[in-house]
Parts: C-alpha cells; structure tokens; sequence
C-alpha cells in the first residue's frame, strides 16, 4: 500500500504524503501491530527522509527507488557499545582510502539490523576534526565484511529486529558518502531527532496498553 515510502515524493516512487498523515497512519498501523510500525518508522524517517533530502541524484535513483516502494528495508546505524546519547565518540572508523573509505566497527541495538538490504552508517574519518570529521555512508548488507549480530530478545515489540552490526574491512564506495566530507554528525542530529520522536511514539502505545490493562482490570473488579 505505500506505507514504507510514504513521504517520499513520488519522483522517486513514493507516495508523496504529509508529515501529519504518515503519522496517523503509523498510529493506525501502530494499534494492531507496534512492530509493523516501528519498522515503517526506521524505513520512513531515518532512512528515505535523509536520502532524500541530502543524497545526491545517483544515491536516490540507485537506492531511494526501492526503498520508498518496500522493495528493499533500510537501516541507520549511530549507536555504538560506547556511544548512545553521545554521537561524537564515534569508535567506527572510515579511513579515507582515495576512491574508498574502509569501514571498521560495531554498532549495536539497530532496528531492521537483520532484514535491511541497506544501513546508513555513521563513522568517524577524521579523529582530530572531532564531530567535524564524521561522515555518513551508504554501505549494502551484502558487502564483504558486513556481519549482522544475533537478533536481541527483547520484551516487546519482537516483530521488530534489533541487531548489532559488524563492519570488518567493509570497502565503501565514495560515492556512496550522502553529503560534504564531515557532514555525517549534522546527519545523524537530523535523523537521531527522528529517532527520539519514535520512541516517544513508543512509549505512548506502551502507556496506552498499560492503560487498556487497567481499566480492564477495574472492569472486572467492579463486576
Ligand atoms: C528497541 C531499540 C531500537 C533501537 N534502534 C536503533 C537504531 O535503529 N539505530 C540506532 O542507531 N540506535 C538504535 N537504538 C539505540 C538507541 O538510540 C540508544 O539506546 C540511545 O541513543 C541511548 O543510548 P544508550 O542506550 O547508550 O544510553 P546512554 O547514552 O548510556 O544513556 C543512558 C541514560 O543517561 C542519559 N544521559 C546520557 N548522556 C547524558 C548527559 N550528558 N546528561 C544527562 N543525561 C544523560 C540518557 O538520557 C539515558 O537516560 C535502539 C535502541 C532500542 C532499545
């Protein structure tokens, strides 16, 4: 139906839509299937939202076409063991190699980590320039050297995989750097903004059923 590139415009193959109404359509989604919805989210928000905006005409034609339709899952990747909250003590490192960076690093807790075809990896390149030398790729599942954790076992939501992901020596492209050399950081506070509303999102339809709960038990009590 659309749902996973739904404010994507239709250039690309998506749907072309508003911010209100996706969101009232991941609440709708988000009401039979939280898992459904948080994978919709990833796909939207973190993945097809930053492409489009900041990828470069190659990047969405190759990449952008197929992610609005669902043909293929995307993944963002700047959580590390060592850096949540803190996105500027990046460990994963991609050393400018000329026509290529070399991905190496963990990151940890990502959604669609198993069934994304495509992850946006936030890594440092340049250590001196701090948060100024983060830079953002495009790197395919299936790249040698791309390794997926095994899925957390988690409490909820488990439709939703969440995975580390290992890059051992992982050969990236330039081209597929979404911006200026140094732009991932700012990247990344665009898309982690995104991250934050979902879990927001996430904790209300936790709250909700919490809710639902306890007004059921107070039914029952009463009777
Ligand atoms: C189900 C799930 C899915 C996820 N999906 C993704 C994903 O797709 N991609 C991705 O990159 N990440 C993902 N994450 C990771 C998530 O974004 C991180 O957990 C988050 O960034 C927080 O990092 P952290 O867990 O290391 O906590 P920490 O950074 O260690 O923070 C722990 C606590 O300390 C607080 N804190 C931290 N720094 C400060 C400070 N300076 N001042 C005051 N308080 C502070 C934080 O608010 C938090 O309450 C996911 C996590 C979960 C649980």
């Amino acid at each position: 139906m659309g749902f996973l590139g739904m404010m994507v415009s239709p250039e690309y193959g998506g749907n072309g839509m508003d911010t209100i109404s996706y969101v009232l359509a991941m609440e709708e989604i988000a009401k039979v299937d939280a898992s459904a919805a948080v994978i919709m989210s990833v796909n939207n928000s973190l993945v097809c939202f930053g492409l489009e905006k900041y990828g470069n005409e190659y990047q969405k034609q190759k990449y952008l076409t197929k992610l609005a339709t669902g043909e293929i899952i995307g993944a963002f990747c700047l959580s590390e063991p060592e850096a949540g909250s803190d996105a500027t003590h990046q460990r994963t490192t991609a050393e400018d190699k000329g026509d290529h960076y070399l991905l190496n690093g963990t990151k940890n807790w990502i959604t669609n980590g198993n069934s994304s075809s495509l992850h946006l990896v936030i890594a440092q390149t340049n250590p001196e320039l701090k948060h100024k030398g983060i830079n953002v790729l495009i790197v395919e599942s299936g790249w040698e050297g791309v390794v997926i954790g095994k899925k957390e076992d988690k409490m909820g939501i488990r439709g939703s995989d969440t995975t580390s992901i290992m890059y051992n020596n992982v050969k990236v492209p330039k081209e597929n750097r979404i911006g200026d050399d140094g732009f991932g950081f700012n990247f990344g506070m665009v898309a982690g903004l995104a991250l934050q509303l979902r879990h927001l999102e996430l904790h209300r339809e936790h709250m909700n059923l919490l809710f639902s709960i306890l007004m059921k038990g107070k039914l029952l009590a009463s009777r």
